[in-house]
Parts: C-alpha cells; structure tokens; sequence
C-alpha cells in the first residue's frame, strides 16, 4: 500500500484554504479518486512527494518539463536571472534573447508576443482575430481546449452549425452564441457552418493535434482542408500549440504537417515551467496589436525575466541536433512493448501517440479522431491502472482523458520500469 499519510493531512488542510483543496480542477484527483500526491520536490525523471515517495513522472507538469524536473541548464539560468531582480515593468535584453530564438528557428510566424500563461495567449489570439477581420464568431472544435477562456468555454449547441452553449456557470450565454462548436475531422460540418454565417467568422481555432481530450490525431487532409477554407472565407486559422508548440519538433504541429496558420499560440514548454505563453503570426497581422495597433493586449508580468531565462535555456537544449529523434525513440521504447502485450493478452487497450505525447485508449480501435468517439465506460480501466501504477511508482496525471509526457530525463532503466509496471497494472485493470 502507498503511503500516503502526510499528503491526506495537506489535503485536509489544504481544503481548508481552496476550493476543492486545489488551485485547478484536476489536480484534485476527483476523477480517479484517492488523495492528490502534494510534492515536496523534482529532479529529472522523478517527483518525491511529502511522504518520501518517489515517483518516474509521465505528467511532467501536464507538459512543459520536456527536459524533465529541475533541470541544470534551467535552474541555473533562473538563478542568474533571479540574482538580478524579479520583475521590472519595462524591457530587457532576455526577453530578445527568447524571441530570437524563438523565431530564427520557427518558420510560421514572424513576430511574437508573451504573456504569462496558455489561457492569455489563446485569449489575446482571438481578440486579435477578432480585431484583424472586424467579425466576431468563433469556430471551436468538440474536444479541443484552449484555457479557460469565456468564448471557449463553451460546447455544441443542440445540431450541426448551431451556435453555442456555455459549459461553465459564470460564461454569458450571449460569449457562447458567438462561438460555433464542431466535431473534429468533419468537412461537412465547417462547410454548414461556414456556408450559414459567412462573414460573421472570425477565427477557426484547433488544436493542431488536439491533446486534452485523448489524443485526437486529426487526418492531414482536414488540417489542409481548414487551411483552405480559412484563406477562402478570410478567416484566420489559430492553431492553439500550448501542447504541441515545440513538442512535436521544434516548430510544433505547423512544422510536423507543413500547414502555415494565420496565428500560433504557445505555452507550456515555452517557458521551461515557468508561467508564459506567447502568440505570434506574420508582422502584419501582429502590427494589429497594441502600441503598433488598436488590439489592445497587455501585463504587467509580461516577458518576466525570470521566465523569458528559463523558457531560453530550455529551448536551446531543444535545438541541439537529435533531440526529437531521441524523445521519439525513448517514447517508442515506452509504448511499443505494452502495446505488444495487450495484443499478445488480448486486452482491448492501445496507445496512440503523437512526438513524445502519449495517451492510453482502452479501446481496439485504430484511430480515435472524435471526442464521441471515447468511450466514458473505458474509464473504469483508467481508474484501476492509475492506482495500480502510483503503487509501482508511476506517476501519471490523474485523468484518462489527459495525455501523458515523456521527457528527456527518462532513462532507459526508467522506461523499463515503467513498461513492466503497465503490464502489472493491465493485467490488474482487465482482470478486474
Ligand atoms: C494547457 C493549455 C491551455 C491553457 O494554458 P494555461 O497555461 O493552463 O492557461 C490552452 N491550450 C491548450 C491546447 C492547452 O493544452
């Protein structure tokens, strides 16, 4: 049994102070049940929770530790940037030093703006499409997520090219009868919608390679196809790159499939864990923004020289030559014997996979490219594998319709490890 004692009292303590005992939902393991580990530290592949436990870490973050926990190159640009202040309110020098990494290295956008989080970048992309077209609909997709924005916190209304319906309390209903939500990998549902409110939309926004709801590897030619569209109608393509931006390959999902969006809003890894997020998009389209344009956007802590240090270190451990070939390799390592042995088990589990992303399906099916096209029953699997796994030693994020992380602090005996206790924790979960 785990240990787990000094994380239950925090918890009740914590419970005390946040709602939910938590600062975001699904930290709270609400979906999996049990106590929430609280982590007392990191280092490289592992978490070391308040009990002494340590843990081989396939969350890392919910994505942004693609070097793995505390990293050197990392820390010590933090400490350097640390040592001379906190915060300033007007530029530095560093916060060139990002972006000229940043974009002589990425061929899909020209200029860049940071901010401090995914949520804010996603936001500010849409207001600036909003600005750039003068309309003000948005087309999401079902199974996509980007923040917890007002105008994408919003599902299907109740039939194809309906507008939407707010899926948080707290969202007008008049934010979500802006935004027109669609199944993914559907042509015909962006024709309907596109053909009912031509030149009221603004912004198609997609998760390139949607990660938050499974993963939902979208054909290429739908990808292709809202590129199309999007110059047709003059919408302007978002891709939302918070996941996938630098994951994938260095020039993320844009670069993977040779697909130029209008605008790229990133996060996650951009910051090397600490908390920014950035959009960028052509001059042009970035001359709309505030002082050069009237697309107000703006913050106090934007470009924080902490941060831009540590996104900077981390991105340039990224650049050296090999390094998503050896995250690929790593992640085949992982998931390609489990694979094996649910087959060879006849479990009806399979792993899909995008660049160092992974996500377990507990389902036989070969492509999953819809969220209704998951299964809510299979979740009991994930429930029983999870604990199976933390008992081994295993973390992974608390929610089966969240993705796992590999990062390049996995060491080949880690990912022994690890493959021997998924094969325990699947014999346990189908067996059960
Ligand atoms: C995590 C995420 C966001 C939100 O980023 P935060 O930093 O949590 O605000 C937006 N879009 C996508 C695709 C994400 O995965």
């Amino acid at each position: 049994m785990l240990q787990q004692t000094k994380s239950q009292a925090l918890f009740e303590k914590a419970k005390t102070y946040f709602p939910g005992g938590v600062n975001s939902p699904v930290r709270a393991f609400k979906s999996v049940g049990g106590t929430p580990l609280f982590i007392e530290r990191g280092d490289g592949a592992y978490l070391y929770d308040a009990d002494g436990n340590r843990f081989i870490d396939f969350c890392n973050s919910w994505g942004p530790l693609i070097l793995g926990h505390n990293n050197p190159h990392v820390r010590k640009a933090i400490i350097g940037a640390v040592e001379k202040g906190t915060s300033f309110g007007a530029p530095t020098a560093l916060e060139n030093e990002l972006a000229d990494l940043i974009l002589s290295n990425h061929r899909y956008i020209e200029k860049i703006r940071f901010v401090s989080s995914g949520t804010e970048a996603a936001m500010s992309a849409l207001r600036l499409a909003r600005g750039v077209t003068g309309r003000s609909k948005i087309i999401k997709f079902d199974g996509c997520y980007h923040g917890h924005v007002d105008a994408l916190l919003v599902q299907a209304g109740s039939g194809l090219a309906t507008l939407g319906t707010s899926s948080s309390a707290g969202v007008p209903e008049a934010y979500a009868r802006e935004t027109i939500v669609l199944p993914l990998n559907d042509k015909d549902a962006i024709e309907a919608a596109v053909a009912k409110y031509k030149d009221e939309i603004a912004c198609i926004a997609i998760e390139p390679i949607p990660a938050n709801n499974g993963l939902l590897i979208q054909d290429i030619d739908f990808l292709r196809y809202l590129r199309e569209v999007a110059t047709r109608e003059g919408i302007i393509l978002l891709f939302d790159e918070v996941i996938s931006g630098f994951r994938v390959g260095f020039e993320g999902a844009a670069g993977l499939y040779d697909i130029q969006p209008d605008v790229i809003a990133f996060g996650k890894i951009i910051g090397g864990g600490m908390p920014v997020g950035a959009y960028g998009a052509s001059a042009e389209i970035m001359a709309h923004i505030a002082p050069e344009g009237n697309v107000y956007q703006a913050g106090t802590l934007s470009g924080n020289p902490v941060a831009m240090a540590a996104g900077a270190a981390q991105l340039r451990e990224l650049l050296k030559p090999g390094f998503y070939s050896m995250m690929e390799e790593k992640t085949a390592t992982l998931i390609h014997p489990i694979i094996a042995y649910a087959r060879e088990k006849g479990y009806k589990f399979n792993i899909f996979s995008r660049g160092s992303i992974f996500w377990l399906a507990f389902s036989d099916q070969i492509n999953i490219r819809k969220s209704n096209e998951i299964d809510p029953a299979s979740m009991k699997y994930f429930t029983i594998l999870h604990r199976a796994l933390l008992e081994r030693g295993i973390y992974l994020g608390p929610s089966g319709y969240e993705v796992g992380f590999v990062s390049a602090a996995h060491s080949d005996a880690d990912i022994a490890l690890a493959v021997s206790a998924f094969k325990e924790a699947l014999d346990l979960a189908y067996n059960a």
